[in-house]
């Protein structure tokens, strides 16, 4: 088997909280429980999919040498990404770029939008001259659709949310890395700007044979873009399979709940089953120390899953689930 891009091995992230008031008040909050998945060596999109709280930007900044995992091991190209940081922290950022949510923060707001991508040149030696530079910016932002003329030369706060994020995939194009880390890369575009931005991450695989780990709540976005999906719950992988598998026929519960939320373009149909947005947003406050993490909202709960944490097995060549239903 050929050697995986990315591999999680049992991967778990502790925080302590609290405090404030004495020694006894503080706990620990496992945000990310014994995480493995992997992606291959061919281009290749994995969708994390889970709810604010599970877990999921834990584990884009411990992919990104942000944060230190508690236990576990995460590889990239076979080599433990804290060693990478260690000997050659330039080339692994070289090949893992991440994309964040607010693309504002990426910015210096006193300084031309430009700058970002000619640091990024510079860091990565990406061009010998200012000419050639130049050009390279000009046809980086010509190649995402944006207007060289309109935006070069203008501040941070000049520029939609939906520019500097497309300026983000123009830095992308640059660099050309081999991993792009995207956590809720598109919750701060115009609806109306969102597909675009997908299909340029769906042509970077395609032409450019750029992988991504697309991190996000949305479901309905992983099905267009990703070639599988991993399905995390209160911080544990609770179903992973290839795209259409998982969307067309969910295994876990917790999977069906999230399905059932995503609106069909039907006017006949009003929903596939009742919108419940608000039970998958209350399950934060139901997660489970002991047993199965679903277990307070899961229709199907038998004792065994109150006291017996469901470990994620294979259930065929391809899929997996964690749940004593299977
Ligand atoms: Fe439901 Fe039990 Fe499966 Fe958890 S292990 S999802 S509680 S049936």
């Amino acid at each position: 088997m050929d050697q995986p891009l990315l591999e999680l091995r049992n991967v778990s992230r502790e925080f302590k909280v609290g405090g404030g008031l004495g020694l006894f008040s503080r706990r620990i909050i496992k945000a990310v429980d014994a995480v493995s998945f992997s992606m291959p060596s061919k281009p290749w999109i994995t969708a994390l999919i889970g709810e604010s709280g599970s877990g999921k930007t834990t584990i884009a900044r411990m992919i990104l040498g942000l944060l230190p995992p508690t236990s576990g091991e995460i590889l990239y190209r076979g080599r433990k990404v804290s060693e990478w940081i260690k000997k050659n922290k330039m080339e692994y950022y070289r090949e893992v770029q991440p994309i964040f949510q607010d693309p504002y923060s990426i910015y210096n707001p006193f300084y031309r939008v430009d700058r970002v991508l000619e640091i990024a040149i510079k860091k990565f030696k990406l061009a010998s001259s200012r000419e050639e530079a130049r050009g390279l910016i000009i046809k980086a932002m010509e190649d995402i659709g944006l207007r060289p003329e309109d935006l070069l030369g203008r501040y941070p706060h000049q520029l939609s949310g939906g520019e500097r994020q497309r300026f983000m995939l123009t830095r992308i194009l640059l660099i050309k890395p081999r991993l792009i880390v995207a956590d809720e890369p598109i919750s701060m575009i115009d609806v109306s700007l969102r597909a675009i931005f997908l299909d340029h991450l769906l042509s970077f695989k395609e032409k450019h044979g750029i992988s991504c780990l697309y991190i996000s709540h949305d479901l309905h976005t992983a099905s267009y873009l990703a070639d599988n999906i991993v399905i995390l719950c209160y911080g544990r992988i609770v179903e992973e399979g290839p795209k259409n598998h998982v969307i067309e026929d969910p295994l876990h519960p917790y999977t069906k709940l999230l399905i059932s939320s995503i609106p069909i373009p039907d006017p006949k149909r009003r929903w596939i089953d009742k919108i419940d947005l608000r039970s998958v947003e209350s399950l934060r406050k139901f997660r489970m120390e002991k047993g199965c993490v679903f277990s307070a909202r899961c229709p199907y709960v038998m004792e065994k899953c109150l006291s017996e944490t469901p470990q994620l097995k294979s259930i065929s060549l391809e899929r997996k689930v964690a749940c004593h239903l299977y």
